[in-house]
C-alpha cells in the first residue's frame, strides 16, 4: 500500500460530483487500501476518493471500531439532529460546528461487491455524512454555522479524538 496526496480546498476535483462505481476492480481495491493507509497516517477518521484525486463514489472510515470501506454509499434513512465540531483533512487548520442527522442508515457495496448496510450514531453518523458530502462536491465549511481556527496547541495534543475526515 502507499500513502496518497490529500488534495486541499481550492482543487476543482473537491467540488465535482463523483461517479458511481460500476465494477469493483483490482485497481479500485488498491485505491481503497491506499486510502485507508493515507487516512491513518493523517490521523483521520474518514476519507473520500475525491480527496485523493479520484472522482469515484468510494469512502473509507475508521472511527476506532475497525476500517469500513463503502462503494456507492447512499443515505437511505436518517433521524434526529446533532450539532458538533468537525474538521476535514482537505481543509487543514480550521474546525467548524455543523448540524448533522444524529442517526443515519447507509447502503452501499462492500469490497467484495456485496450489498452492505451500516447504521451509526455519534462520530460514525457524522463521518458518514461528511464523507458522502465529499462525493457530491460539498465541504463541511458550506454547512458550518461557525468556523474556528485550530489552535496550535490543540493540533499538538494527540490525546484528543481525531475528527478530521
Ligand atoms: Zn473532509
Amino acid at each position: 500500500m502507499a500513502q496518497l496526496e490529500i488534495l486541499t480546498e481550492g482543487h476543482p476535483l473537491l467540488r465535482q460530483k463523483a461517479l458511481p462505481v460500476k465494477k469493483i476492480t483490482k485497481r479500485l481495491l488498491k485505491l481503497a487500501g491506499d486510502m485507508e493507509e493515507t487516512m491513518r497516517a493523517a490521523s483521520g477518521v474518514g476519507l473520500a476518493a475525491p480527496q485523493v484525486g479520484v472522482g469515484v463514489r468510494l469512502i473509507v472510515l475508521d472511527v476506532g471500531e475497525g476500517p469500513i470501506v463503502v462503494f456507492n454509499p447512499e443515505i437511505i434513512d436518517r433521524d434526529g439532529q446533532d450539532v458538533d465540531v468537525e474538521g476535514c483533512l482537505s481543509i487543514p487548520g480550521v474546525n467548524g460546528y455543523v448540524e448533522r442527522s444524529a442517526w443515519v442508515k447507509v447502503a452501499g457495496l462492500d469490497a467484495k461487491g456485496k450489498p452492505l448496510v451500516i447504521e451509526g450514531t455519534d462520530l460514525l453518523a457524522r463521518a458518514l455524512q461528511h464523507e458522502i458530502d465529499h462525493l457530491d462536491g460539498v465541504l463541511f465549511t458550506d454547512k458550518a454555522t461557525s468556523i474556528v481556527a485550530v489552535e496550535e496547541e490543540e493540533k499538538a495534543d494527540e490525546s484528543g479524538v481525531p475528527r478530521h475526515t
